[in-house]
């Protein structure tokens, strides 16, 4: 069995490869901003004692608010990282070194400096969104303990991170260069686990061997997923803690809630993901940034007891990637009477309400008008993820309900609701069109079905729901059997907790509860902090709350630890005994520099039902290719079975759609 770097590095090229094939791919998202910051640095050097002191002052991390911050207080420093000698010296050069650190950074202010020479970055915002910054970096003198050995962060250094978004044809060569490159290191390098020199010697376990840099992983989603799946493990302690030991593939979970395909088919294992990574089943009730440390919380059961046991855990690095929760927007009756479909048991929930529902409405003392209640299907929002739903559902009302109850097929009804003017916002018009048209008109001509069972309310937002009926704001009431509510998402209160506490995250109110971070997805205000997909927000660089946008960024995240880029540097450069890249040479960016994210767009797509499908391919510049109907049904079932994330996944989801299209849907309850 090839390595992990070398399996992932195959199935990713062989997925993108496809999408190239139906021109899946799209153009990069705006310029670069190469983050503000200040940060100094100190050693120790005395005989054979190196110590390495990192800390940071209190609203440094980003420019914006250090101009309203003390450059330094006491409160402000935060943490030694770590001392490369034995014990007992350790402990004490480590106190010693604190108490230094703490006496000037007490009398250090952004007046008095020179009187400590200790090293300052000043950096100013200039037009265009460009960084530049100033270094006055100054030797202390007369000190033999602690002196200012450097900054591994220059001008020079933030000149050289790339600033221009790489253009699409060659950021498409960029990716494929990382994917050849991943598949070089992950043969002879990346796994080495090379310990005891540079990063791994900042820390010693009490035998005096080096301690690895420990990686926390909030969430088991896609950005996390693909985050450990990518990553070389057994250079670090990487813990992800989730309450969930799976991945799940949201894309599939409509066609999971019909029937279509199974559960089991669109999940992997978090242990099977990646067995390097210590996996515990707990939720995160805390983050502590000053601590550097997660409050975790799990329901341990023996036999018939259960009880909730708390735990602590710290981490060097945290990645934060716990996604986003439903938004009902206050909406009262939402949460108690809609199913949601975010979640495996949601759509498990879904498909078991939808076998009952027909069972309910086949009891023979039902009238007419209860029947139709029973079998009227309201799905709140038409994004991909209403649209998908109604699309299956369609399916399956006109494939496989005729031959087990055809008799209530008059009585069925699904109305899309939807706030807005237009379905599928991120499509063009045209499409949005064409969606509207599938899902209105039947699929095939079924007997006894209404032409018109389908009906998608645009301009129509809800006001209140009851077990029975939702009323719309103009008053309109819907008797329903089944609702789905699928009309956003909104932050977690873990993240808006997060956000709370530190200052440089209310910074900026398009971030809308998520954590405000740099291009290298380090959070603001947080040292040793980065997000990832749903709860992450890339100052200046928008982006969808995607699946494809969470595992760019987890890949690109991998890649930042396998490749040894120190993200504690104000720039992330690459520690200096890192294994030089092969391709160096042909890269575009200077290796030394850690590149900033960028997302390549490879396209949107979208099932309408009845074997059609919608593709949005944006390709340079402004163009657009647009493909519906057969030939994108093609291509999103192509993509999907590309996409999935192991071949077990393919083989199952490929052999869950032929027994679909052979044997029908299952309807059984247990
Ligand atoms: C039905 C549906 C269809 C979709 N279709 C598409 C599509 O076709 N294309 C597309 O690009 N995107 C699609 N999306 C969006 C996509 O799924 C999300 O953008 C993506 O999942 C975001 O990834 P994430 O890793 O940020 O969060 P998630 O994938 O949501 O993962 C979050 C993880 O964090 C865990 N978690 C949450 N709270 C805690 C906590 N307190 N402690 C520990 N762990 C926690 C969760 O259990 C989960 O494992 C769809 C979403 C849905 C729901």
């Amino acid at each position: 069995m090839a390595p992990l770097g070398v399996r992932q590095a195959w199935a990713t090229a062989g997925a993108q490869t496809l999408l190239m094939l139906v021109g899946l791919m799209g153009s990069p998202a705006e310029g670069f901003v190469a983050p503000g910051a200040n940060s100094l640095l100190g050693t120790v050097q005395a005989g054979r004692l190196q110590a390495l002191s990192h800390f940071r002052a209190r609203g440094l991390g980003h420019t914006g608010y250090q101009k309203r911050t003390p450059l330094l207080q006491r409160s402000n420093v935060r943490r030694v990282l770590g001392l490369s000698m034995k014990e007992p010296q350790k402990e004490q050069v480590s106190k010693e070194l604190q108490e230094k650190i703490n006496d000037k950074a007490t009398a250090v202010t952004s007046s008095d400096e020179k009187k400590f020479d200790i090293g300052v970055s000043q950096f100013q915002q200039v037009p265009n969104s460009t960084w530049t910054g100033t270094t006055t970096l100054k030797q202390r003198q007369g000190d033999p303990e602690f002196g200012v050995w450097g900054q591994t962060w220059d001008a020079a250094a933030a000149s050289k991170v790339r600033k221009d978004p790489l253009p699409w044809p060659l950021l498409i060569l960029d990716r494929a260069l990382d994917l050849v490159e991943d598949a070089i290191q992950g043969k002879e390098g990346v796994r080495t686990g090379r310990q005891g020199s540079g990063y791994y010697a900042l820390n010693l376990n009490d035998d005096g061997s080096p301690k690895k840099h420990k990686i926390a992983v909030i969430g088991s989603g896609w950005a996390s997923h693909s985050f450990i799946k990518s990553l070389d493990a057994t250079k670090y302690d990487v813990t992800l803690v989730s309450p969930r030991n799976y991945f799940l593939f949201t894309p599939m979970l409509a066609g999971a809630a019909t029937g279509t395909v199974e559960l089991r088919s669109i999940t992997e294992s978090i242990r099977e993901a990646n067995p390097d990574v210590n996996y515990l089943e707990a939720t995160v009730t805390e983050v502590m940034p000053k601590d550097k440390k997660i409050s975790c919380q799990t329901v341990v059961c023996e036999g018939a007891e259960c009880s909730i046991n708390d735990f602590d855990l710290s981490y060097d690095t945290l990645v934060y990637a716990a996604g986003a929760g439903v938004n009902t927007f206050g909406i009262a009756g939402v949460k108690e009477h809609c199913y949601f479909l975010k979640q495996v048991g949601d759509a498990s929930r879904l498909r078991e309400a939808i076998g009952n529902t027909f069972e309910r409405a086949n009891l023979p003392d039902m009238t007419d008008d209860e029947r139709t209640r029973t079998l009227t299907f309201v799905v709140v929002g038409a994004g991909p993820t209403g649209v998908e739903l109604t699309a299956e559902l369609k399916d399956f009302i006109e494939q496989d309900v005729p031959k087990f109850y055809p008799h209530l097929l008059p009585f069925i009804r699904i109305k899309v609701l939807e706030a807005s003017d237009r379905v599928l916002m991120q499509f063009e018009q045209g499409l949005q069109n064409t969606a509207v048209k599938d899902l209105s008109r039947p699929g095939k001509s079924v007997a006894g079905l209404a032409e018109d069972y389908v009906q998608v309310m645009l301009k129509s937002s809800v006001k209140e729901v009851t077990s029975t009926d939702m009323t719309l704001n103009d008053g309109t009431v819907i008797p329903y059997g089944i609702a789905v509510w699928a009309a956003g998402i909104g932050p977690l209160p873990l993240t808006l907790d997060l956000i709370k506490g530190v200052e440089a995250q209310n910074d900026d109110p398009k971030a809308r509860g998520r954590l405000i971070c740099d291009k290298f997805l380090r959070v603001h205000g947080c040292p040793g902090i980065v997000a990832l997909g749903d709860s992450s927000y890339i100052q200046d660089l928008p982006l969808p709350a995607t699946a494809q946008v969470a595992a760019q960024q987890g890949a690109y995240l991998a890649r930042l630890f396998n490749r040894e880029y120190d993200l504690s540097e104000v720039i992330p450069t690459k520690r200096p005994d890192a294994a030089p890249e092969t391709l160096a040479a042909v890269r575009f960016n200077d290796e030394k520099i850690a590149k900033p994210f960028q997302f390549l767009n490879l396209g949107i797509l979208a099932y309408t039902g009845n074997s059609n499908a919608l593709a949005q391919i944006e390709g340079p510049s402004s163009l657009k290719i647009e493909v519906a109907g057969l030939a994108g049904w093609l291509g999103w079932r192509s993509v999907y079975l590309a996409k999935q994330v192991s071949g077990r996944n393919i083989a199952m989801v490929a052999f869950d759609w032929a027994k679909t299209s052979l044997f029908g849907r299952d309807l059984s309850r247990f």
